[in-house]
């Protein structure tokens, strides 16, 4: 373990008490994102409309928490980009990353096939150019995708097949996906249509903050069930999914015959 590694540990927990868990909830969360989907859908819309058999999605998203707008996390995720942002800032969400990463790598190397052979960190489409802000977050030895992004699509939150053009030969990559935040989704999944048609053979997506806005109603359910949950940087999605789902897990905290996983 590194020296610094008890700060990283400090950071997180000073955080857990504004980080919200995504959670499961049958009916009311996407299957793919954990954001808020409307009554008889198993996706929310986005993710719905980047479903087709012809895109090439990713087979994980995997976000360390929610942020929801205006709150302390979503406001993290905005200044740490900004060119006047502290090194305080920042590390709020290296460390996160970070301890993550490191205590999920087994989930998300099951959730990939395999040990990942590359990592990308989804590039700005807004214009933005220069070292992306997470990449100096991100402190991982493996080598990166290079990356074109097609200007056609900047600032544009759909799904399409050209927003992003893979420079690099990838056969049978197993590459990691980081984005800081995820809204729609449509840069995360655009980009991993472009790697796995580039030739890579799986991609699994970490978010640091899985936005949500309760303006769209179907989030009040999910957002009071999330904060009914306590934020620990020990859990993660992939292993929820093997759990019964939170609402059953809320009716049964009493009962001797729990369900066992
Ligand atoms: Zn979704
Ligand atoms: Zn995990």
């Amino acid at each position: 373990m590194p020296v610094n590694d008890r700060r990283f540990h400090a950071e997180v927990a000073r955080q857990s008490h504004y980080l919200t868990p995504p959670v499961t909830i049958p009916g009311d969360s996407c299957v793919a994102c954990y954001g808020a989907k409307g009554p008889g859908y198993t996706h929310c819309k986005p993710c719905q409309a980047a479903l087709d058999p012809e895109h090439r999605l990713a087979d994980a998203v995997v976000p360390i928490s929610y942020a929801l707008k205006g709150e302390q996390h979503a406001q993290v995720l905005t200044f740490y980009k900004r060119d006047d942002a502290t090194d305080a800032q920042r590390f709020q969400l290296h460390a996160l990353l970070w301890m993550f990463l490191n205590r999920h790598q087994r989930c998300l190397v099951s959730a990939a096939g395999g040990r990942f052979s590359h990592l990308v960190i989804v590039p700005s489409t807004r214009g933005r150019t220069g070292v992306h802000p997470l990449a100096r977050l991100v402190t991982l030895s493996l080598p990166t995708v290079a990356v074109t992004v097609n200007t056609a699509h900047a600032g544009g939150r759909e799904f399409h097949t050209n927003r992003f053009e893979v420079r690099d030969h990838i056969d049978r990559a197993r590459v990691l996906i980081i984005d800081d935040t995820w809204t729609t989704g449509a840069r995360v999944q655009s980009l991993s249509h472009a790697l796995k048609v580039s030739g890579a053979a799986s991609t699994v997506a970490v978010v640091l903050g899985r936005r949500l806005n309760l303006d769209y109603p179907p989030t009040a359910a999910l957002w009071r069930a999330a904060q009914r949950r306590r934020f620990s940087i020990a859990h993660c999605v992939l292993e929820a999914q093997r759990l019964p789902p939170v609402t059953q897990r809320i009716s049964s905290r009493h009962s001797s015959n729990r369900p066992k996983d």
